[in-house]
């Protein structure tokens, strides 16, 4: 017993409740307990899933019983209708009916019935999972929440049976709400991703850049500007055509982002005079843009490149850069 108190109480160093939750499970079934009851256990304080049931209780079961007055429901509660007029040798006989309904429906359909719920689980490697959420940093990529409040799903961009890689830039964290949402209500039409991806127009310059490409991706490539504004000014684009940072895809925003991390490393390791980057794009004619295929510019800076650089892409209206803060 002390010793075991002294466990529970001294050492046991949690990073989540799984220990004491085990620990209870063995107490409670006589010492001994198999896997499925553990995680059983588990599951019954995880209100994300019990979140998501609820939302099905509500929405779908519970609409159809009502309907067909099987159920009736005052907030959040459920009364069988007639269930005072049955005897206890009825309810028995209408549990087994119940049970034989499962039983029959889960034979017929096999575990496919839960392939809803772990269709990219079972994908994903752990490491893979693990830079995701690092890269999301603990947050569901869509609203935000962090991840000690809902449980964080990884999940692919593009769905893999539309074509969607196994890349990293195809992957994002979702709270476990969000992403069953998705589910429900996406109805993107992913069927030509693939050929999407290949989009490439055979007058367009930067769609046949072949020579020079010092960092490349699934998505993206970098390359040297031919006119540089300063010395090794890159140039970071979508494989696929496409004319502007607004018809860039996520996924594609991933992988610009990505190779622009490693680039940054790179230039900075190779060139110590190094100090700053500018980075933008040019989208439309009236901002500037003269080449018709999405690029982000990468503009390496040195300390003194310019006599004032106060401002930064400020200046692209000239005098506009050093700005005077208004007090009042
Ligand atoms: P924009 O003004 O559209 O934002 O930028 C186009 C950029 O592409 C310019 O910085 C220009 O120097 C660069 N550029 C134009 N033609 C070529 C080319 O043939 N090869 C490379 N590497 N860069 C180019
Ligand atoms: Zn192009």
């Amino acid at each position: 017993m002390n010793k075991l108190k002294d466990f529970i109480e001294k050492k046991m160093s949690m990073s989540h409740i799984y220990q004491p939750v085990m620990i209870k499970v063995l107490l409670e079934n006589g010492g001994t307990a198999d896997k499925k009851t553990i995680a059983q256990n588990i599951l019954s304080y995880d209100f994300s899933q019990v979140e998501y049931y609820e939302g099905i209780t509500n929405n779908m079961v519970g609409r159809v019983l009502r309907k067909n007055e099987v159920v009736s429901r005052y907030k959040n509660i459920y009364d069988l209708k007639l269930f005072k007029d049955l005897s206890s040798s009825e309810i028995q006989e209408l549990i087994d009916l119940c049970d034989q309904k499962i039983e029959e429906y889960i034979n017929q359909r096999g575990t496919k019935i839960w392939e809803h719920r772990r269709r990219n689980r079972k994908a994903i490697p752990g490491s893979t999972r693990y830079k995701v959420l690092k890269r999301a940093d603990g947050r569901c990529e869509l609203c935000g929440i962090s991840k000690e409040e809902k449980a964080l799903e990884v999940d692919h961009i593009i769905p893999k049976n539309n074509g969607g890689e196994d890349s990293i830039d195809n992957y994002q964290a979702l709270c476990f709400s969000c992403n069953a949402n998705k589910r429900d209500t996406d109805d993107t039409d992913f069927r030509n991703l693939n050929v999407k991806y290949q989009t490439r127009l055979s007058d367009c310059i930067f769609c046949n850049i072949s020579r020079n490409i010092i960092a490349e991706n699934e998505l993206s490539i970098a390359f040297y500007d031919k006119f540089p504004v300063t010395s090794k000014h890159v140039l970071v684009i979508p494989k696929r055509h496409c004319n502007d940072y607004f018809e860039l895809s996520q996924p594609e925003i991933n992988a610009m982002n990505r190779l622009t991390h490693e680039l940054k490393t790179k230039l900075s390791k190779e060139d110590t005079s190094i100090t700053g980057y500018n980075i933008g794009f040019n989208t439309g004619s009236d901002a500037g843009q003269t080449v018709f295929h999405c690029h982000m510019h990468l503009i390496p800076r040195r300390k003194g490149d310019v006599e004032n650089p106060i401002g930064g892409v400020r200046n692209l209206i000239p005098g506009k850069g050093d700005y005077k803060p208004k007090l009042h």
